[in-house]
């Protein structure tokens, strides 16, 4: 694509990276036909190329963004699922990252959606914040229906529906400290606790830490590490999102200074999609663009390091079936595909593949609040897609994904690591029961 940018322009480093983007798209229109919005919506303007030229326009005249801009940006996952798609490797993560920047710094949004967006940064990445603030929804719940019905405030009636009826205690797992490897060492892990998955489901991070010191991975909680910044990081709000990264940057440094450490793993594909890209976030930051790198280079989703350890023969389980529901973030953003499906094969389980797999199931961070509609729409098509697969159980590998679907294709849902404890060891997850009409697996 050809780009009119003038030289005092490409001055600016952010606009010289997105020029470089928007050369390499040659306006095919491949992505369009895997884009979530542009399935759903039919609308040119709600596909990557759509998306692409608004943002070039914006850009190349220099000029704040309008409502047309962000209406069309906003409904944007940040699926990424454009970017698997593109031949050109079009970068788009970036580019969208960038808009989202100039979207916030130039345009003034209505009040009632500055409010709820300024209401989920300050609360949300705030474990303590966000497990009162579940609290108070399962008050509010009875008031959903007169939300709903009240077009700006049809958020707020998604966020009460989303909240679970009852929050777990907060969890000693999350605390920091050491947990010591069973046996010999053979490795030695930061885990990122992170924060919305910390309150919802914090048997999460509990599988994470038995199945690795089973394994004999020593696994650290380090002090004084925080939300990832994602969530604020798709927000355009940079600061928050580079201060974020950086407080994580130097608590996970000082463990490598410690006790060394083979990987910063991470149980949530969302957060781990934003920790690979510290590198790229904080590279114009001669403070911290080097220690970024480092710690992008030591960021693991648990099944990538799962993958890289020798795992003992797996518990003679019966042999359930595995609907796998690979998230964006994993399959689009890390590209961490055959790792997860490996693992559960190795475990025991049999694994089905949803029809329409690269689709989005609509959660993507906060877009189902903030887009509750198209949301709706995606998550009741992903709903169905799993449910044909006839499966014992669904599994994922992101806490956004488990709400959105959960109790709604009519199985189970966990996370991916607490099959493979289950399968190495543990003890069954919560909810899943023995079907009786299921043989024994056969090893
Ligand atoms: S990130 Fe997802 S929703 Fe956004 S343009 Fe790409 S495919 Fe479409
Ligand atoms: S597939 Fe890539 S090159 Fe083609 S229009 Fe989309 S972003 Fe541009």
């Amino acid at each position: 694509m050809q780009t009119t940018f003038t030289s005092d322009q490409l001055a600016d480093p952010h606009v010289a990276e997105s020029e470089k983007i928007l050369r390499k798209c040659v306006h095919c229109g491949f992505c369009t036909a895997t884009c979530p919005t542009y399935v759903t919506l039919g609308n040119e303007l709600d596909s990557p190329r759509g998306r692409i030229y608004l943002i070039k326009d914006m850009l190349e005249n220099g000029r704040p963004a309008d409502a047309e801009l962000v209406t069309h940006i906003d409904r944007c996952l940040s699926c990424l699922s454009c970017m698997t798609t593109c031949p050109s490797g079009v970068n788009y993560m970036h580019l969208v990252d960038h808009a989202r920047v100039h979207i916030e710094q130039t345009y003034r949004r209505p009040l009632t959606d500055r409010l709820i967006r300024s209401v989920l940064a300050a609360v949300l990445p705030y474990p303590k914040r966000f497990r009162a603030a579940l609290r108070m929804a399962a008050l509010g719940r009875p008031f959903a229906g007169i939300f709903e019905k009240i077009g700006p405030l049809r958020p707020l009636a998604a966020m009460l529906r989303l909240a679970p009826a009852s929050v777990p205690a907060a969890s000693p797992v999350n605390r920091p400290t050491t947990h010591v490897a069973a046996g010999a060492r053979h490795g030695r892990v930061a885990l990122l606790t992170g924060c919305a998955q910390s309150v919802l489901d914090p048997e999460i991070n509990a599988a994470t830490i038995r199945l690795l010191t089973r394994l004999g991975v020593e696994v650290v909680v380090p002090e004084g590490e925080g939300c990832c910044g994602a969530l604020v990081h798709h927000m355009g709000r940079e600061e928050a999102s580079l201060a974020a990264a950086r407080n994580n940057v130097d608590a996970w440094l000082r463990q490598v200074e410690q006790g060394g450490l083979d990987a910063i793993v991470i149980t949530a594909s969302g957060c781990g999609t934003t920790i690979k890209d510290y590198s790229f976030m904080l590279r114009l930051d001669p403070a911290y663009a080097e220690k970024a790198a480092k710690v992008s280079a030591l960021a693991k989703d648990v099944t990538e390091y799962l993958a890289g350890l020798d795992l003992p023969a797996p518990k003679n389980l019966p042999g359930l079936s595995v609907a796998y529901h690979s998230a964006c973030s994993m399959q689009h953003g890390q590209k961490v595909t055959k790792q997860p499906k490996d693992l559960l094969k190795k475990a025991g389980f049999l694994v089905r593949e949803p029809r329409e797999g690269h689709l989005c199931c609509g959660s993507a961070g906060t877009y189902n609040i903030l887009q509750p509609e198209i949301s709706a729409r995606l998550r009741d098509r992903k709903v169905k897609n799993i449910a044909a697969t006839g499966a014992d159980i669904v599994a994922t590998g992101n806490i956004g994904c488990m709400t959105q679907i959960a109790g709604r294709a009519g199985m189970p849902m966990v996370h991916t690591v607490q099959l493979l404890d289950w399968a190495f060891g543990g003890e069954r997850p919560a909810g899943i029961s023995t079907p009786p009409h299921q043989p024994p697996a056969r090893r």
